[in-house]
């Protein structure tokens, strides 16, 4: 975390706070106040819940081992989620108090820990409980923001200055598959502004799951676009995308040797920043 931004992260609590009233911190603009209990579409109030923290050693390359904290609750609704419980039902997650969670994280970067990794559900629609989080921290932890990218302008500038590293998952190429597959057909125009956003303030892993039957409406205009619009960014491309059981509108296989090629092979043609091109290969080797 930058210094001056840590001194600030207080200040910046009781503002997302004020921004609680009637919440619009998302593109879905829900207008509830959830300082009075209301709750929007991503069903999360103004405490704070967590469902799950760990050590995580298979986050991308060089953010190992990482202090994964999961806040519940989110503002899509993605049909392949693998913790689709968490998010359309944040409640039943237990409340934490603040002071705890910044002592578990203190004991997990005592146990190797190289980062705190923030992510859900969705952060931003528990940005308040974060900065209050951030403000308790020592500023020297380096804070990785693991996220949808689909939030409000507001989010990214409560920000600043607090996240290190943007991981972002750029999930869909289009809005007519952003729409049945996540369903939010504003998706792509919001995500793209927020990358650039956060790419002027921090740096920017994008991470894009190669989703079979996806390769010419999502793959393909989103390489394309981070060539044109964010070339220094890295990319991730991954092979484990894992279909849902009963899939309805989301692939119902896993991506294929022959796509994963066509990925790698187009990222190395525009002259990407591919991290893990080794990787990927190995994860469809075995
Ligand atoms: S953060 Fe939640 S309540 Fe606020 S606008 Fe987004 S979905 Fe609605």
């Amino acid at each position: 975390m930058n210094p001056a931004a840590h001194k600030s992260a207080g200040v910046r609590a009781k503002m997302a706070a004020e921004q609680l009233r009637c919440c619009r911190l998302c593109p879905r603009r829900c207008g509830v106040d959830r300082t009075k209990g209301e709750t929007g579409f991503c069903g999360v109030d103004d405490s704070v819940r967590c469902f799950r923290e760990m050590l995580f050693y298979d986050e991308e390359v060089g953010l190992n081992p990482s202090h994964q904290v999961y806040f519940a609750g989110c503002n899509l609704r993605c049909e392949f989620c693998a913790v689709a419980e968490w998010n359309e039902y944040p409640q039943q997650a237990a409340g934490i108090d603040i002071n705890d969670l910044a002592q578990k994280i203190a004991e997990r970067i005592s146990e190797g820990a190289i980062n705190l990794n923030l992510l859900g559900g969705e952060p931003a629609v528990n940005i308040y409980g974060i900065l209050q989080l951030l403000a308790r921290l020592d500023p020297s932890i380096c804070v990785i923001w693991n996220s949808n990218m689909y939030y409000s302008e507001s989010v990214g500038e409560l920000l600043y200055g607090l996240a290190d590293i943007y991981l972002a998952d750029f999930k869909c190429g289009n809005d007519k598959c952003s729409e049945a597959l996540l369903g939010a057909k504003d998706y792509v125009g919001v995500v793209k502004q927020n990358i650039c956003q956060a790419n002027a303030h921090g740096e920017v892993i994008v991470r894009h799951f190669v989703m079979p039957g996806h390769i010419e409406c999502c793959l393909k205009p989103i390489l394309h676009w981070l060539k044109t619009d964010a070339p220094g960014v890295r990319l991730s491309l991954r092979a484990d995308y894992v279909p849902p059981a009963g899939a309805i509108r989301a692939p119902r296989d896993y991506a294929c040797q022959k796509d994963m090629k066509i990925a790698v092979d187009l990222a190395r043609q525009l002259g990407l920043n591919l991290i893990n091109e080794r990787q990927t290969v190995q994860t469809q080797a075995r």
